[in-house]
């Protein structure tokens, strides 16, 4: 049974450069006039509260959105999804990939989220109840496989799995590369964590060479706790959308600073 819940990990580094590449490319896709469909394969909860007794565990979103919020124009499309859930959640609510989507996206763009974890699927349905949205309560690969070509063929899918199961690293690249060739002018966007073990470097070797004019964008960050195995942060994309280079290195730039604090 699969153990992963993102409540522990919301708002940390890694969601801050995976929401705010997300954010960006979904804006970005609605400057022009043509309905698009976002699929994702990971769904998790979408609506997090980051004053959880869970979330404070950890504190990952203290060293995360809690401290970077300010690197974000109030017009840059993640801080504006932020500023509008709080105002209706409240001061420590933080929205996952399906929300910023949500909020983002318009009424005849489509919507499909798959999330294989019952009582996060459950909490996926209700946090999504508001919105035109489709939560499936399947293996994300499973969904994506089935819609893909979807309709509006304009759009994206995002990955994002928590990489369980070892053998993720190995079957992702056929994976990615089957979608794309049902899907060749989808974006394809895989998150993937920077791991002191290298267990995430054959994978990305793999995809490079099938994927040659994909985007790889990956930050560092210091580990959430001492010893611990998740130092960076990565996002690979397939049919960058223009303009997504400039964003990404914005982002190096503000996450330079973090490491540069620790020496
Ligand atoms: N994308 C979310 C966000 O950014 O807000 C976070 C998703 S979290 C990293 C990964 C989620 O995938 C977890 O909620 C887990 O229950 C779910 N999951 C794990 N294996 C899955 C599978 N095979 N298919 C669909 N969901 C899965």
């Amino acid at each position: 049974m699969l153990s992963y819940q993102h409540i522990y990990h919301a708002g940390n580094l890694a969601d801050v450069q995976k929401h705010a590449l997300l954010a960006w490319m979904l804006s970005y896709l609605t400057r022009k006039d043509k309905p698009l469909t976002y699929l994702e394969t990971h769904a998790g909860r979408a609506l997090y509260d980051l004053s959880d007794a869970t979330a404070e565990k950890t504190g990952e979103a203290r060293q995360g959105i809690d401290k970077v919020a300010g690197w974000f124009a109030p017009d840059h499309p993640y801080s504006q999804v932020l500023q509008e859930l709080r105002e209706t959640h409240g001061p420590r609510a933080y929205p996952g990939s399906p929300l910023l989507a949500a909020k983002l996206l318009r009424p005849d763009d489509r919507i499909h989220l798959a999330e294989l974890h019952p009582q996060e699927h459950s909490a996926l349905d209700l946090a999504m109840s508001p919105y035109p949205v489709k939560c499936h309560l399947s293996d994300g690969f499973e969904m994506a496989f089935a819609l893909t070509p979807p309709t509006p063929r304009r759009g994206m899918l995002l990955i994002d799995p928590s990489y369980e199961i070892k053998t993720d690293y190995e079957t992702i690249p056929r994976q990615i590369a089957k979608l794309n060739r049902a899907w060749n002018v989808g974006i394809i966007a895989l998150w993937y964590p920077i791991l002191t073990n290298r267990a995430h470097i054959p994978m990305l070797d793999t995809l490079a060479a099938n994927h040659p004019d994909a985007l790889r964008h990956e930050v560092r960050f210091p580990p959430a706790r001492p010893g611990h195995g998740m130092v960076g942060s990565g996002m690979f994309v397939i049919n960058p959308p223009y303009g997504l280079a400039t964003e990404a290195q914005n982002l190096t730039a503000r996450f330079a600073t973090l490491t540069q604090q620790e020496r």
